[in-house]
Order: structure tokens, then sequence, then C-alpha cells
């Protein structure tokens, strides 16, 4: 194992992006881990609540990339966050939004150009990969064909030279935790896609990493797979206390996995939250747009619709946004819960409407009622898993997608009115 360069981040091919630094990046052994961070002199771990912070915490991080041709690219813009132990953390945005290159700044694979990132509020910045502690799993599990399923599992174990007997039931152990049980001789080409990923999450646990950190692992799975593996992740995480980090562009998956899910785009931070505040209160129009949300409209001119199932007001409660306050309609209901003090949430211009608070609409918001306060007309209609959608083009709002169970599809281009769908949890 060669450490990165520590002049500039890793580029593609390079020392930290093949498989086999992915590979090696299995933490050899907890203790070394320790002793190596623990080497540092106290008192390192940075300012604020970072001084006495427990796990993971990651402090206006900021990673470059530098092309051939001199161009640089911002990837990660003064980002801070951090993971508790046994937390899991879903790093939720768009392709390109800065997501991976986040993910592996925490493991060491490529150099920040400021900002700090500690666990227990020990700076990493001199910890090379393999000392962390941390462990790494990728969308393809980069299984060792040439092993049984046990020896993959195994692997980690061999290399800190853990007694072979310790070994067996710890691999029996982890094969139990992610539904594989009795899989050990098996063949790994003889295993399913979402088998291997299952084999590959639990090669990663079994060395007890003291933070798992998942780039996109379930992406390459059908969706029905994913929903089903996303769940089992949780669990196993859950059931050997391992703190995570679990990117991925899913919102869906976000929600399934995590305790809080990190809102990136364009390499920035919009908001850190748990699924049910992001849900009910996204920060800003660009978070709800990114969860599903379809139209914005001013609160206060459609107050019938407000608090209806499928729709959130966007922004801090009691502070409406305006031009110039962008920043007011950030960081969630909590803001002790959602963010860090100091924490960039919202990038400014983004979310502000004149005059008021913004209610998101999402699916379901609306029901087709002849006497309801919104008139359109029908864009497109169509069954999907046993309900009706039908996007409808709201005069002066836009296209919003009311759901049915009734089976009867609506030409386009009909006339239709819409009112509040019922609340369904009263
Ligand atoms: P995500 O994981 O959210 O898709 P990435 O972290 O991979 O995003 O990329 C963030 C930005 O950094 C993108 O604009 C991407 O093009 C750029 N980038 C990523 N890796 C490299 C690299 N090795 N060299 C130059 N630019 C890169």
């Amino acid at each position: 194992m060669t450490t990165p360069d520590p002049t500039r981040p890793a580029a593609p091919g390079e020392v930290g992006s093949s498989p086999q630094d992915r590979q090696s990046a299995v933490p050899i052994s907890r203790r070394s881990a320790e002793s190596e961070a623990g080497a540092r002199p106290a008192g390192e771990g940075g300012a604020g609540r970072e001084e006495h912070a427990r796990g993971l915490a990651v402090n206006e991080l900021v990673v470059h990339y530098r092309d051939d041709d001199g161009t640089v690219a911002l990837a990660v813009d003064h980002v801070s966050l951090d993971v508790a132990p046994g937390e899991i953390l879903a790093l939720l945005g768009p392709s390109g939004s800065g997501k991976s290159t986040l993910l592996r700044a925490i493991a060491g694979l490529e150099r920040p150009t400021s900002g700090r990132i500690t666990w227990d509020s020990r700076d990493l910045a001199d910890v090379p990969v393999h000392r962390r502690g941390f462990g790494l799993m990728f969308q393809d599990g980069q299984l060792f064909a040439h092993r049984t399923v046990a020896r993959n599992v195994s692997f980690g174990l061999e290399m800190a030279r853990i007694p072979r007997q310790e070994q067996r039931a710890r691999v029996a152990e982890l094969l139990e935790v992610v539904g594989l049980a009795g899989f050990g001789d098996r063949d790994v080409a003889s295993l399913s896609g979402g088998e291997r990923q299952r084999v590959a999450l639990a090669r990663a646990l079994a060395p007890r990493p003291r933070l798992l950190l998942l780039d996109e692992p379930l992406s390459a799975l059908d969706r029905a797979l994913r929903e089903h593996l996303a769940a089992e992740v949780r669990t196993a995480l859950k059931a050997t206390g391992t703190a995570a980090v679990f990117v991925t562009h899913d919102h869906d998956e976000a929600f399934a996995v995590a305790d809080r899910i990190a809102v990136l785009d364009d390499a920035r931070l919009l908001q850190v939250d748990t699924p049910v505040q992001l849900w009910r209160r996204p920060a800003t129009v660009r978070v709800a747009q990114f969860l599903g949300f379809e139209v914005f409209v001013p609160a206060a001119d459609h107050e019938w619709l407000v608090g209806a199932p499928g729709t959130a007001l966007v922004g801090a409660p009691g502070e409406p946004a305006s031009p110039g306050r962008a920043d007011a309609v950030v960081g969630g209901v909590d803001p002790d819960a959602s963010r860090l003090p100091g924490e960039p949430t919202a990038a400014a211009g983004e979310g502000a409407v004149v005059g008021g608070q913004v209610l998101a609409v999402g699916p379901g918001a609306l029901r087709l009622a002849d006497d309801g306060p919104w008139s359109g007309h029908v864009v497109a209609s169509g069954f999907r898993r046993g309900v009706t959608h039908t996007a409808v083009a709201v005069e002066g709002v836009g296209e919003v997608t009311v759901l049915g169970q009734e089976p009867v599809l609506i030409e386009p281009g009909s006339p239709v009115r819409l009112d509040r769908s019922p609340d369904l949890s009263t």
C-alpha cells in the first residue's frame, strides 16, 4: 500500500483510486488505527463543537481538482457535518454534486485543500487510509473471484492475523447478519448481484470498522431489490453498531437507510436533517425539488392546501424567505438536530420567494374534485404499481401529479378541477 500523494488529490488510475487501493483500505486492525490517531497530541481537534465531538467531524472541508490544463474544479465547498458513533448518515445529491469526493476525503483517498476531518476530535490529516479504522464498500463489491464467500468475508481478519477460530466465528456471525447464513462454502461466481453485495457488506463489517463508508453500494441493482436491500443494510449496520456514511443519488434509498440525511448540490451542503424533518421542512426549494416536490406556490395565496398530505412549507418556521434573506429558509425545524454551529446549510439566493412562505406540493397532495379550487387539464395518465398517476397542468401553477386508486385513465387534454387530498392519518 502506498499512501496518497500528499500534494494533490488522486486522479483516476492513480494511487488511491484503483480497486486494489480501495481494497487495502479495509482496516487492518482497530487497535493500530486508534494508536495512530492517539499518537497525535491531544487538543489538536480544532475549534468549537469539534473539540469534544465523538465520532466523525468534518469541518469547513474544501476539495479541489486540478486538471492537466490547470483548470481548477471545486468538488466540495466548505462542507461541515458530523456522524456520531453508531449513526447512519446518507449523503444525498445529484450526480456530480461532490458526494464521492467528500466520502473519499473522509477515507483519506483525496487530500483536502482546506478544512479538517477528525475522529473523536483527533485530526486525521496525517493518518493514512489503512490506519483510519474505516471500512469501504463500493457499487461493485469487488469480491475476490477465486475465494469462497467465507474467505471473502474473512479477508480483513486474515490480514489482521486474527486467530482462525475467531475468524470462523466472526464470519458466521456476519453471514447471519446479512442474511447469508450457510453460504460460506459457496463460490462467489454462483451468487446473484444482491447476494454479492451482501457478501461485500459482510466483508466490510468483519474487521469492526469504526466507520463504514458506502459509495452507491446498491446502484447496480434493480429498483425493487435496491429498496429491499437498503433496509437490510440499515439492519446490518444497526445490529453491529457501526457508524456509516452512505452515498446515494436516490432519495428513497436515503430515507430507507439513514438516521440523518445530508443533501448536497453543486459541491455545497444544503441541509442536514432526519428523514422526517427533511420531508416536512425542506430548507430550500432546491432541496424540495430534489425530494420530489413538483410545484411551489406562495402559502398565503393557497391556504386551503397548507397541511395537506404531500405538501411541505419550505424553510424554517416563522422565518419567511425574502430577497436578501435567502438564508432565512435554511436549517430545518430544529437547528440543534440539523446542523453544527456555523455550518453552511444553503446557498445564497436559493429558495427565496418574495413576500412570504413557500408551499411545496408533491405527488398525492391533490385529488380530482369537480368543485376544487384549482383548474387545469390532463397532460398524461397511466398506471404504476396499482396506482393511477395523472399529470395535470394547473393554470398559473405548473404540472402536478394526482394519485388515485381507481383504475381509470383520463384522456390527455381533458379539463379537470383539483382539491386537497384527505389526510388519512387523522
Ligand atoms: P458525485 O459523487 O456527487 O457524483 P463527484 O464527487 O464524483 O460527485 O464529483 C464532484 C465534481 O468533481 C464533479 O464536477 C466531477 O466532475 C469532479 N471530479 C470528480 N472526480 C474528479 C477527478 N478525479 N478529476 C477532476 N474532476 C473530478
